[in-house]
């Protein structure tokens, strides 16, 4: 199972390398570009043969993309819509380029609308962006916590947006432990880490999870707030992620964590109590 972080690319992609080694990554995910703009990052003003070569050089692997803030597949506002199909469709060539093969997207939310209409959205649009990109990238759709009209909160709808966008091999999913904890599927015990895998498997199939976020969460079971906490400070606690990283559903899945930092010692911390939890099993 490989472990890391989100890294930031400021500066240039080699920088995050750099980041990536301090951090004792051996997997990252990155932003590609300012997740707050619709600016669009573009590949070939980076050094992106140089980052590939370096990430081999490390077995720094997968490199994931995570989506920009502002995407959201499932707006009934025709602007945003084509904007973040058009962000999209352009991140999947970023993907290509720098040796990513999972992007990772919100599900998105249906802001006034109703759901099954969002959710018919974020499928149409899913199936339309496969459609017309060759790169082989995987789209892998991350579990929302639950707040406000989000989409994809629930397993069941999640394997209902992936019927809508066709079912193909290039839809996976991106398994975020704090916002399936915030959604209510409890993490923090053996019983609740048993019955959710289970629910995950028999829902979706651990074959289209490409990915773990694992995040505590600051916030009780169920209560619909994402708001990560480092490992072990929040309700899911240390013994939740033992049991998950430990079962045998998740074997050989990529891990990255998203826990709050200040410095580089937090992140160093977070990472050596999985590494410690992985190894002790
Ligand atoms: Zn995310
Ligand atoms: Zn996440």
């Amino acid at each position: 199972m490989k472990l890391g972080l989100h890294i930031s690319i400021a500066g240039s992609l080699m920088l995050a390398v750099e980041r990536a080694r301090k951090r004792n990554c051996e997997t990252i995910q990155i932003f590609a570009g300012n997740p707050r703009n619709w600016d669009r990052w573009d590949p070939d003003k980076h050094d992106a043969a140089g980052f590939r070569a370096a990430c081999a050089q490390y077995g720094i692997s997968p490199v994931v993309v995570h989506a920009p803030y502002l995407v959201n597949l499932g707006a009934p506002d025709e602007k945003i819509y084509a904007r973040s199909k058009g962000a999209i469709a352009n991140a999947l060539r970023v993907c290509d380029i720098i040796g990513s093969p999972y992007y990772v997207v919100h599900t998105g939310s249906s802001v006034a609308s109703s759901k099954s209409d969002g959710m018919r959205r974020v499928g149409v649009a899913l199936a339309e962006l496969i459609a017309s990109d060759g790169s082989g990238v995987t789209i892998l759709l991350e579990n929302m916590a639950g707040a406000g009209s989000s989409l994809g909160v629930t397993f069941e709808e999640l394997a209902e947006i992936i019927e809508i966008a066709g079912g193909g091999a290039r839809l996976g999913i991106c398994f975020d432990t704090c916002h399936a904890f915030a959604a209510g599927y409890d993490l923090a015990t053996k019983t609740g880490v048993e019955n959710t895998l289970r629910a995950l498997d028999k829902t979706l199939g651990m074959a289209r999870v490409g990915l773990i976020h694992a995040n505590d969460s600051k916030y009780p079971l169920g209560t619909a707030h994402d708001r990560h906490a480092a490992i072990g400070e929040g309700y899911i606690g240390n013994a939740g992620f033992d049991y998950l990283l430990n079962h045998p559903l998740l074997t050989g899945k990529p891990v990255i964590l998203e826990t709050p930092r200040q410095t580089v010692a937090d992140d160093l911390k977070n990472i050596s109590i999985l590494r410690e939890i992985k190894a002790t099993a």
